[in-house]
């Protein structure tokens, strides 16, 4: 959503590094015919790390870039050197961004508990021949290559953090409260659609009372004006443990309150019927310039009939705020804390091609297998799950490596390698 600069939805790809490849080398000194093998291993890709940056209240930078690559590990070495690993690339995103998968929407993280986050893993450095000798196979001719790191297309979306939230029309004086009662300094102007990004502020009440206010755009604002923002904003709200319900109460502009009321309530629940049941505080504004009590009291009654607590004030004369700010407090002090969400994404089997044919080669003794789809899959493979071993052993069953190994006059016994893994064959 792209509005006066502020943007709070993008999307984006991200890639880890590869790990590097492990190095074949032998032991070289003078006078000494053939030493051992002292290939190092390759370093580990860089990772992709989300953190969060308490400067940062919109997601514009990613406007411009949208792909986030981090540095491979560097090739291992001889004399047992292991390559350097590739350095973690972080991005910095505000407080209160939620990660989604782009193709799922499934929830990846948020950045709201949480200030750091590895949302690609670096791929593993491959083994030098070093890992390789063994007493029957004193000169390993083999190394390892680099696993490949993650990769994701991933969508960001900012969800401010804030314990009450101001929804009402345009200009009925929701950033002249947030004015009044915090240090923001939000615009304030006679004319609609002033506000297009949303204004956060610290109501401190007493050195044991604060809490966060946000103003955000309307709802009808924008709309009305086909500017296209529709709902949208409304996500910032999402959080919101309170809401405060401004109505203009003084008829300057000809406006029912009782009918905006409603209004504002409908297209809340259009958005999100658990949003229109949030709690609620209704606050009659511009009662200074109003000529009669008239509308103010029938908007009143509408209210608690109800059951919401009202309030009137003049949001531009400071009056009826405080107290509006300390019942808010109060209303708090029994609601639960601000959500944060927790994930909901599952990590998918990586889908391969098993039909695409491996190499296979005999080296001093050991089976080695090889080919791209392999790499993918022990990228993605953790060792340390059983589903996840079971998984990657019926993958290597399917693609028919065990037949042709079996062809190839494989024995019981004989050690096969894939990659950093190496194990014996057992029929
Ligand atoms: P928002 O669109 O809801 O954020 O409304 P604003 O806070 O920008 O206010 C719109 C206009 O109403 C501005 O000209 C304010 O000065 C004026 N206003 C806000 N609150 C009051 C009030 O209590 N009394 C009077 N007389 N004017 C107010
Ligand atoms: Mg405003």
């Amino acid at each position: 959503m792209a509005n006066n600069g502020f943007i709070d939805k993008a999307r984006i790809t991200v890639r880890a590094g590869a790990g590097g490849g492990g190095a074949v080398a032998f032991h070289r000194e003078k006078y000494v015919a053939a030493g051992g093998p002292d290939g190092g291993d390759g370093g580990q890709g860089g990772s992709i790390v989300l953190r969060v940056d308490e400067h940062m209240s919109t997601l514009m930078d990613f406007r411009y870039k949208r792909k986030y690559v981090a540095p491979d590990g560097a090739p291992g070495q001889g004399k047992r050197c292991s390559g350097k690993d590739g350095e973690d690339l972080l991005i910095r995103v505000p407080r209160g961004t939620v990660v989604r998968d782009t193709e799922s929407g499934e929830i990846i993280c948020d950045m709201a508990g949480q200030d750091t986050f590895v949302l690609c893993k670096g791929g593993r450095g491959g083994w030098g021949n070093q890992h390789f000798a063994t007493p029957t196979r004193q000169a390993p001719h083999f190394a390892k290559a680099g696993l490949p790191g993650q990769e994701r297309d991933v969508t960001l979306e900012l969800k401010l953090l804030a314990d009450v939230g101001l929804v009402g029309f345009p200009n009925v004086g929701k950033s002249t409260l947030l004015s009044v009662v915090t240090r923001a300094q939000p615009k304030i102007a006679n004319y609609h659609f002033t506000t297009l990004s949303p204004n956060l502020g610290v109501v401190a009440l007493d050195e044991n009372t604060s809490f966060v206010l946000a103003d955000i755009p309307g709802i009808i604002e924008g709309a009305a004006e086909g500017a296209g923002l529709g709902h949208d904003f409304l996500r910032h709200i999402d959080r919101c443990r309170l809401l405060i319900h401004v109505v203009d109460v003084s008829g300057s502009e000809g406006r029912d309150p009782v009918e905006d009321f409603e209004a504002i309530n409908a297209e809340l629940a259009e958005y999100s019927p658990e949003l229109a049941s949030r709690p609620m505080i209704v606050a009659g504004n511009k009662v200074d310039i109003a000529p009669d009590r008239t509308a103010l009291e029938a908007l009143k009654a509408h209210v608690e009939k109800q059951g919401l607590p009202f309030f009137e004030m003049s949001a531009a004369a400071h009056q009826g705020t405080r107290e509006l700010m300390w019942f808010a407090a109060g209303r708090l002090r029994e609601l639960p804390p601000i959500t944060v969400y927790e994930p909901t994404y599952v990590e998918r089997p990586l889908e391969v091609d098993t039909s695409e044919e491996l190499s296979i080669e005999r080296e001093d003794g050991t089976w080695i297998v090889d080919g791209p789809w392999l790499r993918q899959l022990m990228a993605n493979v953790n060792f340390g799950d059983y589903e996840s071993r079971n998984w990657f052993e019926r993958k290597l069953r399917e693609s028919g490596v065990y037949a042709r190994l079996e062809e190839m006059g494989i024995q019981d016994g004989d050690p096969i390698c894939l990659y950093n893994l190496e194990f014996e064959y057992r029929k």
